[in-house]
């Protein structure tokens, strides 16, 4: 198979093994318009039954509550915002408005859930069938004029507002981190220490399977190959940002969802990123982050995010990673010398 082939994007789970099967409980949920499995080893089926199902509870609530276009909590934050009135918002969604902001101020601004108001414009709030259309370019440059932010947002305990005009936030970009890590959250709680959650190919892993690493598979933005295998270590997130998820067409141009906001266009250097990190959350914002920093910008921005692991495919194909993430790639008989190493050492 040619390397060409084997590009890296979003990541599958490999198949597992088969030992001790009768504490192996698998579960598909379908949840924030993707499938979640859910692959746990209990020793105790109670405390399985439990946490899944206080797992499932979890996520019927969690697409209504933090989609800001829908009538959920931030849908009424994004509300107040435009009406310059404070809302009061639950301590769950405060920190995660408070995660999202200290992110986009590390990321230097290329990840900013203020940027609702542009994916609104672009039309990737909703599926809005096939005739799309990019927007006015005049649009763009009256968001552009205003350019507000999630650093515009006033966090004081649960009370939040804030005196931008026009502001607008969209979690899209960071709430799947968080919906999978209040899932391990979950599963610990009740005494499980060995799972794995996959969210549509983003993925966080607790403990082991029979002793041995769960392994995930790096798969490949346009082909369906798999670049290579990575072992996730206890509490460890993988996630990927692609320009495939969502998109549309225009005079042969790929407009997809990950919008540049300094130039109001979604970024067009990069195909997928995926990113190693410590939590789902980071995880999620880093590899969105990363997609839009760009050549040349992401290896800075990854380190400011704390970000060490990382596998950037370019718009040719091209991949590169840190020294870290190509050190933990297992690359089958695939030719790893391909991969550019750039980067972080630190
Ligand atoms: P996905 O969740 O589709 O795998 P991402 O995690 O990269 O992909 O999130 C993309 C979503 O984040 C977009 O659909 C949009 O809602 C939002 N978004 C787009 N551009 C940005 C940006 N620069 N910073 C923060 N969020 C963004
Ligand atoms: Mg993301």
């Amino acid at each position: 198979m040619a390397l060409r082939t084997l590009v890296a994007a979003s990541v599958a789970l490999l198949a597992a093994c088969a030992a001790d099967e009768d504490r192996v409980v698998e579960q598909r949920l379908l949840a924030m318009g993707t499938q979640v499995d859910i692959t746990l080893a209990a020793a105790d089926p109670d405390a399985a039954r439990d946490a899944l199902a206080e797992i499932e509870t979890m996520l019927s609530g969690y697409e209504r509550d933090y989609y800001a276009w829908g009538d959920g909590e931030l849908a009424r934050l994004n509300a107040g915002l435009q009406e310059g009135r404070p809302v009061e918002v639950s301590a769950e969604l405060a920190e995660l408005l408070e995660a999202a902001r200290r992110l986009s101020e590390q990321s230097g601004g290329v990840f900013d859930p203020g940027v609702g108001a542009l994916v609104e414009l672009w039309g990737f709030h909703a599926d809005t069938g096939a005739e799309r259309q990019p927007p006015d370019p005049a649009a763009i440059d009256a968001w552009l004029a205003v350019r507000p932010g999630i650093a515009d947002l006033t966090i004081g305990g649960s009370l939040v507002g804030t005196d931008a005009d026009g502001l607008l936030i969209d979690l899209g970009g960071i709430a799947k981190g968080d919906a999978v890590d209040r899932m391990i959250r979950i599963l610990r709680r009740n005494g499980i220490d060995d799972a794995i959650v996959n969210a549509g190919g983003d993925l966080r892993a607790i403990g082991s399977r029979d002793g041995r690493a769960w392994r995930i598979g790096i798969q490949s933005p346009r082909a369906a190959a798999i670049l290579g295998a990575v072992e996730l270590g206890d509490g460890e997130a993988a996630f990927t940002s692609g320009d495939y998820e969502r998109y549309f067409d225009h005079e042969g141009e790929r407009l997809h969802h990950i919008l540049d906001p300094t130039t109001g266009y979604p970024a067009t250097h990069t195909r997928a990123i995926s990113v190693i990190a410590a939590d789902g959350v980071t995880a999620d914002a880093a590899a969105t982050a990363l997609f839009v920093a760009g050549p040349g910008r992401w290896p800075d921005v990854a380190r400011a995010m704390g970000v060490r692991h990382v596998l950037r495919v370019d718009a040719s194909g091209r991949i590169e990673a840190t020294r870290q993430m190509r050190d933990r790639l297992e690359l089958g008989d695939s030719p790893g010398a391909d991969i550019i190493v750039v980067g972080s050492e630190g």
